[in-house]
């Protein structure tokens, strides 16, 4: 570590990258779980902070099941295919996703902070795209020229990955064009790597003119730490509002006990649910998908038992729609 890295930046470099050191630390056998040791293109990566969250000698653990590369991910499935939500070509070319009204996305970056096994982005290679400064200034150039646009959506990737320099540049440079009136930031790093919510990230998004909505990415209450919730703390005490969306997936949270108890968890630390979504088919996710009749079952027990404020909206990406759609 170099004396400028700061301890997140630390932990990340040290973060698990292969199967048996993560399988040695959580007392598991790895020929329990069929696991996959070479992976190149979308390899196991898993910050200890998240590791640490595991049950110690349990092969099913939920967490350990989002991140750990195992065989079924090699099947072919039909309908599972590279790109299942049409997003990629954007990618690549030029950063900017325009595809609903009034809201654009940025990529930010293409890396994260974990590897979640379930992800779209795991087809794609692409952990070394970054906004170049010519991508930036054409992203700005183009939410500059149209008007419409209110809400600017930093995703990646994880923006979070970002240096406080490169984001402030970022947020500094949005909140210039008059008509933007709300900058969101689509984020895992809280759940998986909460020591980057530093003091100096705290104050660059408290000095947004436009105010900051964080989207958090947690699936299960057993993700939820004492760290995220100093975090989330401290980001609502900056001015921060905070919505969380999930993946619905099997064997980690499809079960309504388990949904409820996120909604409820999330509540105690300020976090409104918001999606609830319907698995991507991308290429080597169908072990994780939920049929949608059992969603809906799963969905209609959730909406007795819970306040409506406290029932995410279970939704689907469909590529060409304007919006998610309900599947109810
Ligand atoms: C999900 C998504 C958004 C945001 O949609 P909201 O319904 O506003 O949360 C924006 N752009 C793209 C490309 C998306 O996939
Ligand atoms: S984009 Fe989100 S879901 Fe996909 S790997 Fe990164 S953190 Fe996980």
């Amino acid at each position: 570590m170099n004396s400028t890295s700061s301890s997140w930046q630390h932990a990340l470099a040290n973060a698990f990258t292969d199967v048996d050191s993560l399988c040695q630390y959580l007392k598991i056998q790895p020929e329990q779980l069929s696991v996959l040791r070479n992976f190149p293109t979308f390899p196991l990566k898993v910050p200890l902070e998240f590791a640490a969250l595991m049950e110690i000698g349990n092969p099913e653990d939920p967490l350990l099941r989002q991140v750990l590369p195992i065989q079924p991910e090699l099947e072919d499935h039909q309908g599972f295919v590279a790109d299942p939500v049409g997003d990629l070509p954007a990618v690549a070319n030029d950063g900017v996703i325009h595809k609903y009204q009034a809201r654009v996305l940025l990529i930010t970056t293409g890396a994260c902070a974990i590897n979640c096994r379930y992800c779209f982005r795991r087809n794609f290679p692409y952990s070394d795209l970054q906004l170049s400064s010519r991508k930036t200034q054409q992203a700005i150039d183009y939410i500059t020229a149209n008007p419409e646009i209110t809400e600017v959506i930093l995703s990646g990737g994880d923006p979070l990955l970002l240096s406080d320099d490169k984001l402030n540049a970022l947020l500094q440079t949005l909140n210039t064009i008059p008509h933007l009136q709300r900058i969101r930031i689509h984020s895992r790093i809280p759940v998986v790597l909460p020591s980057r919510i530093t003091p100096s990230l705290l104050a660059l998004l408290k000095n947004s003119r436009c105010p900051v909505l964080m989207v958090l990415h947690c699936n299960h209450a057993r993700e939820i730490s004492s760290q995220l919730a100093e975090a989330c703390k401290q980001l609502r005490q900056h001015g921060i509002v905070l919505l969380n969306q999930s993946v619905l997936l099997k064997g980690v949270n499809d079960n309504a006990h388990v949904l409820c108890e996120l909604s409820e968890q999330l509540f105690t630390l300020g976090v409104m649910p918001y999606y609830l979504h319907q698995l991507d088919k991308a290429k080597g996710v169908a072990h994780f998908e939920v049929d949608d009749q059992t969603a809906l079952d799963l969905y209609e027990i959730i909406k007795r038992r819970l306040p409506g404020y406290l029932v995410p909206k279970l939704v689907r990406e469909k590529a060409g729609a304007p919006y998610k759609l309900n599947l109810y």
